[in-house]
């Protein structure tokens, strides 16, 4: 569906009346289904009869023609997502979800470059700027459907950090620790999980040498601390194809490598998104 088509068609589906207070269905009639781990900080995948559209909490989704479309639960919700689907009969359904709760580890972090955890005033203008170029890039909400096939894992190594685990970093806490850690040498190869189109690949100061890829519909993944990257803006990338190597970039304690996924703003666990569980280290 283009885009202004989109748009159309969800303004027609917002003005819909019937979906201005909808019914939470309690009968098994339901025509849509919502998979995935349904826990904190997971990606849910929608499959509606081809044709529908879907919201969540009042607000369109992007839907595919075929009807899949995909929303994130943010690592700490504890309320109910409330999803909506119009039928192209004019029918319709509402269903909540409330993402099971987690516990998250506490991590203490010793020994990073101290610059890195309380970076001098003359970086921060540089950070800050670099944040604000993430945050843009996943603002996008692209027409692929991507990561509808589901993900690999981009490389082996051992799991040396936990999402959403508190991090206490040479004793100061920092913010949560959203991403997989997978330690690795240096040059061990990243493969792209699922196809996407890369939208930035670059040098950070914390996230060292850094890409992020866009699999449609708002689901990024990104890849942090790279000693070296080998895909460009623009580049469309297939599954399992090279995109880098694992490095000891930005804030880091030794090589691995940082993986992180996105819906939107919504940080993800990755390690809850993969298709086959984590391979063995080299
Ligand atoms: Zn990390």
């Amino acid at each position: 569906m283009r885009r202004r088509e989109f748009l159309a068609s969800a303004a027609a589906f917002t003005a819909t009346s019937a979906f201005a207070a909808p019914p939470s269905s309690t009968n098994g009639n339901v025509r849509f289904a919502i998979t995935g781990a349904l826990e904190q900080g997971s990606l849910a995948f929608g499959a509606a009869p081809p044709g529908s559209l879907a919201a969540l909490d009042g607000r369109p989704l992007a839907i595919t023609p075929d009807g899949h479309f995909a929303f994130g639960f943010d690592w700490d919700q504890t309320r109910a997502s409330l999803v909506s689907v119009r039928y192209p009969d004019g029918g319709g359904d509402s269903r909540s979800f409330t993402p099971t709760k987690r516990q998250y580890e506490i991590q203490r972090v010793n020994g990073l470059p101290q610059e890195t955890v309380t970076p001098p005033p003359q970086v921060i203008a540089r950070i800050n700027r670099e944040n604000e170029l993430i945050y843009l890039a996943r603002m996008t909400s692209s027409e692929g459907s991507d990561f509808l096939s589901g993900f690999d894992w981009p490389a082996p190594g051992i799991e040396s950090g936990v999402f959403g685990s508190q991090r206490i970093d040479n004793g100061v806490a920092v913010a949560p620790h959203f991403g997989v850690d997978m330690a690795a040498p240096v040059g061990t190869p990243i493969h792209a999980p699922a196809a996407g189109s890369v939208t930035i690949s670059d040098d950070y100061y914390l996230d060292g040498g850094f890409t992020l890829m866009d699999h449609g519909q708002g689901v990024s993944t990104c890849y942090l601390h790279q000693s070296k990257r080998l895909v460009k803006v623009g580049d469309s990338v297939k599954r399992g194809q090279l995109i880098g190597h694992v490095g000891q970039t930005g804030r880091a304690t030794g090589p691995h490598l940082h993986w992180a996924m996105n819906w939107f703003q919504v940080k993800l666990d990755p390690s809850r998104c993969t298709r086959k569980p984590k391979p063995d280290p080299l």
